[in-house]
């Protein structure tokens, strides 16, 4: 494919404004960098706070996008001309390959990160330019979608739980907020062995963790000793995935002796705590920041065996033009995720 010269792309203007569409120039391959034709790429809550002005004023106008797919249509002059042709997932974060966190496989965090979506123009686009060492290469004839959204909405609570809360085999772990990251974590809960409970508002999410594997399912409105009760009075991980600062606390409301309690998802407010709630139980509370490109790896070989489906995350799909519509599905807790296809 020759490279183009512009592609459509859906810029968020302004804090709070609707999304406009423009034609945005296509920057050629540097060294070290490929072109992208974006096949799918997911609408995800983080979009929403992003627009919310939740990352900071001072990150828009930018092009969001960081869930996404593709085939490589271009590289640079060193690169791998392997590349050309391939299907790949995008890792939304370039780090500095030489740095201290990059080397020791914590890419996803460190002062000098470079985010796709937020720091830098992402995949609500036609074409994206990308460093080649953040591509990871999917098997042929893998749906652009499933593979989009495996990235961040199935990554962010495999990281959360294989990487940072450390689930072992046995353990009873609860999941606050069955969206587009818990429902996903729901799946890796059972991969790894844990009793999995699954805490909700809705009754048709709580209907969805049932067909994930969920084995004991709530509502969170049953509050934190309803919760405790029906996980049989000790709870060892608690997943946070809602970005409400009232679901932060039923996270530590809940947690049992000895605990992890992972903060997920993400809320502009605070809430409150005494320290005698964390000594007298025990229990640590923890963040867990996106994934690692070493995730998305993993995350595609269990979709690969069937361990992880992704069919309830990419049912709903709109072009590029219609991220307006999608981001106010989000808003309205209508949909789990969109999927936008730039080139429907
Ligand atoms: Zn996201």
């Amino acid at each position: 494919m020759e490279i183009p010269r512009s592609g459509r792309a859906a810029l968020l203007p302004g804090v709070g404004a609707a999304p406009e569409f423009i034609d945005l120039p296509v920057q050629p391959p540097l060294p070290g960098q490929a072109l992208i034709r974006v096949l799918a790429c997911g609408v995800c809550g983080s979009d929403k706070f992003l627009q919310d002005g939740g990352f900071g004023h001072d990150k828009l106008p930018v092009v969001p996008g960081h869930e996404a797919a593709g085939e490589v249509i271009a590289v640079g002059a060193d690169a791998d001309a392997h590349l050309l042709g391939t299907l790949v997932a995008l890792y939304y974060i370039n780090a500095p390959q030489e740095g201290r966190w990059a080397r020791s496989g914590r890419e996803n965090i460190g002062p000098s990160i470079e985010r796709m979506g937020v720091d830098t123009d992402g995949a609500f686009a036609q074409f994206i330019t990308r460093p080649v060492h953040t591509l990871v290469p999917a098997p042929p004839g893998t749906d652009p979608a499933a593979l989009a959204v495996l990235t961040d909405a199935v990554g962010t609570g495999y990281h959360a739980l294989v990487r940072i809360a450390r689930v072992q085999p046995g353990e009873v772990l609860a999941v606050i907020g069955l969206g587009g990251i818990g429902s996903n974590a729901i799946q890796v809960g059972k991969h790894l062995g844990a009793t999995v409970v699954a805490v909700g508002r809705s009754q048709s999410k709580r209907d969805l963790a049932g067909r994930l594997g969920a084995d004991i399912i709530v509502s969170a409105a049953d509050g934190p000793d309803g919760i405790i009760a029906a996980a049989g009075g000790q709870i060892d991980v608690v997943l946070q995935c809602v970005g409400s600062a009232e679901m932060d606390r039923l996270a530590v409301d809940i947690a049992g002796y000895g605990s992890r309690v992972v903060m997920v998802g993400s809320c502009q407010e605070s809430f409150s705590l005494r320290a005698t709630d964390l000594i007298w139980r025990e229990f640590a509370i923890l963040g867990s920041r996106g994934f690692t490109r070493q995730d998305i790896v993993e995350v595609i070989d269990l979709h690969q065996r069937g361990v992880i489906t992704t069919d309830h995350l990419t049912g709903q799909q709109r072009p590029l033009a219609e991220l307006g519509e999608a981001l106010a599905d989000l808003r309205q807790g209508s949909v789990l995720r969109t999927v936008l296809l730039p080139w429907a």
